[in-house]
């Protein structure tokens, strides 16, 4: 390239950075993928490596995010909040070690600080004598948002501090390595703690669902949708959304004495901050590699989606002797993922009936491996996503897999069009069962108003039916199911009790083995406990913690049919739409006479109070909402520990709650509204010293469903995903 080709494209690229900081910083809905704007990014750097002489200050190699917006009152930061140099293998790894040793001296003696690199906004929060007083967006680094009003709704930033002595002595059950306790016992007189405001994988793909649902637009990924959650004008919208909080860094701080990044995160968990249960501290530099190696394999076992591993030189005075260079700190470096997003062909659009009736658009696309996973299908949210984002079937799209989220499409690249795309329109009937289709006014889905005999939602109920959460019959999947419907051998739930060895002649794949063991299944699970029958029959709202609510209070099913709204909403922890959902479902014929059909056929669920065998009455009449990942309980287990103990678990916070019981990353409105309501807190420690239990107590027991597979099936024990 000439002089002045390169200056053209430098200039090129600096205009396509900015329009895309623009896009993603301000307006939160980025044009490219993370990817591709790397590689610009890549592009403009080695340009300028190689002549030094064509940087400029306004470069977007030399300046952090974007201007802040007009929206929000601005923020002077004290410390500028700096962005961070990426290494995108070992390679880059060792070499950023050595550039910090040729700095500080071949002697130095190093220790590192690494996590996962959580994909979400950085934020500063101010705190005075305790109190939170401000909080902002990092904006250009320089200055950023006033967001405090937006932050006070997000539940797991304190509004005050901690005393940081009830924490302080906790450092003794922490596991090796783990985030140490502290010896400080006061608070800071004012400290600026800095961490990531983000969204959890399953929560931003639910908050997707409830956009399109409205009408409203989707985000294209969840640091996106957290962006443009907290940078709202209404703070209440953004406390509908499901924001979560990890602090990983303090800015200034005075009226305490910490000399490191480890001490630094010892501090922020006893003031009551959540910090990322995986962050370590190594004096060896390889294990601090052989780490990003280990979550780069891992990474969609994390409830969060995150884009790398961020390792940090430990020691404040040689993080202040290395100092900046440019936008980034040299004593630290972001260890990046390679992107789980890529291109392929959308070959075709097919709609899926779902078990409520709902018709969805889904993307087949030619095979392609995203992350170790061969990717056939994507998501298309709905109708709206693909007329808005002008999909067309022949596009070539961006797809992108997180996390346990299906794969979904992100868009099409235009430039790649060849005028042989095919544009996609929703179809008139139901694709199974031919029925005109009903779009109710102002929501986005379409359904087929087929529900009893709509042969598609017949399979996906029965698949629901027999699903592990619910009656949890082995050696049924979705194959056996649809094999079942196409016979006519069962036409509603009632019909799998109907099924005789004869009815599998010429089934391939069915042997005698086979056949005994899958009808003894279904014979057993008759006697399934009650609030495993209530998940099964698929009642819109009711997920696995109402129905064993409901089960517990009214300890039938006919009673349940007969309970009022009030009645039901007396329940802790069950809402009008839970209530509402009951009543509307038992008020028609056809879920009365199934009812019935279930009784006709012996389904004789078990009365909830024999499906925990009792050991004490140490925790009678408690009630406890857990919230995080404990250490070493899951939450079915720690459900269980307490109903074996007389006590019960609730899924939402209320007066009547009498614990709180808290893990790492508590979250959701859970830890708010029991600070706001003085509900007293306790540890993984502090409930098996209610119980005088030893850890190891539950280790053999089944688990029972529990709330967090209604929402996401996740189990949060050890943030490992239970459901793969
Ligand atoms: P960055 O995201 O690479 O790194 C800095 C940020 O990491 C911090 O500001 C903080 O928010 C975050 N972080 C998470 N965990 C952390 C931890 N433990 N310690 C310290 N920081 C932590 O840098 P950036 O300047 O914010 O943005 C660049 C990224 O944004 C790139 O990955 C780029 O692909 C993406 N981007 C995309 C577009 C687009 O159009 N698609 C546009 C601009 C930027």
């Amino acid at each position: 390239m000439n002089q002045d080709d390169l200056v053209q494209r430098v200039t090129t690229l600096r205009q396509q950075l900015r329009d895309h900081n623009y896009r993603y910083y301000v307006l939160d809905d980025p044009a490219v993928s993370d990817a591709e704007y790397d590689m610009l990014m890549r592009d403009l750097r080695s340009i300028e490596a190689a002549h030094p002489e064509f940087v400029t200050p306004d470069s977007p190699t030399q300046r952090v995010g974007a201007a802040p917006s007009d929206k929000f009152a601005k923020v002077q930061h004290p410390v500028p909040m700096y962005s961070l140099g990426n290494a995108f293998d070992e390679h880059d790894l060792r070499a950023w070690r050595e550039r910090v040793l040729r700095l500080l001296g071949a002697d130095a003696k190093l220790a590192f600080v690494a996590e996962p690199k959580i994909d979400g906004l950085a934020i500063a929060l101010t705190y005075e004598n305790g109190q939170f007083v401000r909080g902002a967006t990092r904006g250009d680094g320089e200055i950023g948002e006033d967001v405090t009003v937006n932050l006070r709704t997000i539940a797991s930033i304190p509004l005050v501090l901690h005393d940081p002595g009830t924490f302080a002595n906790q450092s003794t059950e922490t596991t090796n390595n783990s985030i140490p306790g502290t010896q400080i016992s006061t608070i800071p007189s004012r400290i600026e703690v800095r961490g990531e405001v983000y969204m959890r994988t399953a929560d931003f793909a639910a908050l997707n669902q409830r956009l399109a649902a409205a009408g409203e637009r989707v985000a294209a990924n969840p640091r996106n949708a957290a962006a443009g959650s907290l940078r709202q004008k209404d703070p209440r919208v953004t406390s509908t959304r499901p924001l979560r909080f990890f602090a990983y860094a303090v800015g200034p701080f005075e009226g305490v004495q910490i000399q490191s990044q480890w001490e630094a995160l010892g501090l922020l968990r006893a003031l009551g901050f959540p910090i990322n249960a995986d962050a370590r501290q190594f004096g060896d530099f390889e294990q601090a590699i052989q780490y990003c190696h280990t979550w780069m394999a891992r990474r969609n076992t994390l409830l969060y989606e995150a884009d790398g591993i961020v390792i940090k030189v430990d020691r404040f005075a040689q993080q202040a002797e290395l100092g900046v260079v440019g936008r980034d700190p040299r004593w630290a470096i972001a260890f990046k993922f390679p992107a789980q997003e890529v291109t392929s062909k959308l070959l075709d659009i097919v709609v899926n009936v779902g078990r409520t009736g709902v018709v969805t658009p889904n993307a087949v696309i030619e095979p392609i491996n995203i992350g170790g996973v061969v990717v056939r299908n994507a998501s298309l949210h709905n109708a709206d996503y693909i007329a808005e984002r002008d999909i067309r079937i022949g596009d070539y799209v961006t797809v992108k897999r997180a996390g346990d989220v299906i794969p979904y499409i992100i868009g099409p690249i235009v430039a790649k069009r060849d005028s042989n795309e095919q544009l996609w329109k929703m179809p008139e009937c139901c694709p199974v069962c031919n029925t005109p289709l009903d779009r109710i006014e102002g929501e986005v889905a379409y359904r087929c108003p087929n529900f009893a005999i709509c042969p598609a939602q017949l399979v996906r109920r029965i698949e629901h039916f027999v699903s592990r959460g619910a009656m949890d019959i082995v050696g049924i999947g979705e194959k056996q199911v649809q094999l079942f419907v196409d016979r006519q051998l069962v036409k509603d739930v009632s019909d799998l009790y109907r099924l005789r060895a004869a009815d599998f002649e010429g089934m391939e794949g069915f042997g005698e083995r086979r056949i005994r063991n899958l009808l003894t299944a279904i014979e057993n699970s008759k006697s399934q406990p009650l609030s495993r029958l209530i998940t099964g029959l698929g009642i819109r709202f009711v997920g696995t913690v109402a129905a064993q609510a409901f089960a517990e209070r009214f300890g039938s099913l006919d009673a349940l049919a007969t309970a009022t709204e009030e009645q039901m909403t007396a329940i802790d922890g069950i809402g009008p739409a839970a209530a509402g959902s009951v009543v509307q479902f038992f008020s028609l014929a056809y879920n009365r006479v199934l009812i019935q059909k279930l009784k006709d056929v012996g389904v004789q669920p078990v009365a909830q109070s024999s499906a925990t065998a009792k050991v004490s009455n140490a925790l009678d009449g408690k009630t406890f909402v857990i919230t995080g990942a404990l250490p070493s309980l899951s939450r079915d287990q720690a459900g269980d520990l307490i109903a074996a103990h007389g006590g019960k678990v609730t899924g939402s916070v209320t007066k009547k709650t009498s614990y709180l019981l808290i893990g790492a990353d508590p979250g959701g409105n859970k830890y708010n509204k029991a600070v706001e309501l003085g509900i007293p807190q306790i540890d993984e420690a502090g409930l098996l010293a209610l119980v005088n239990t030893p850890a190891t107590h539950t280790e053999n027991k089944e688990p029972t469903p529990s709330a967090e597979h209604d929402v996401g099936q996740f189990n949060t024990d050890n943030q490992m995903r239970l459901d793969l």
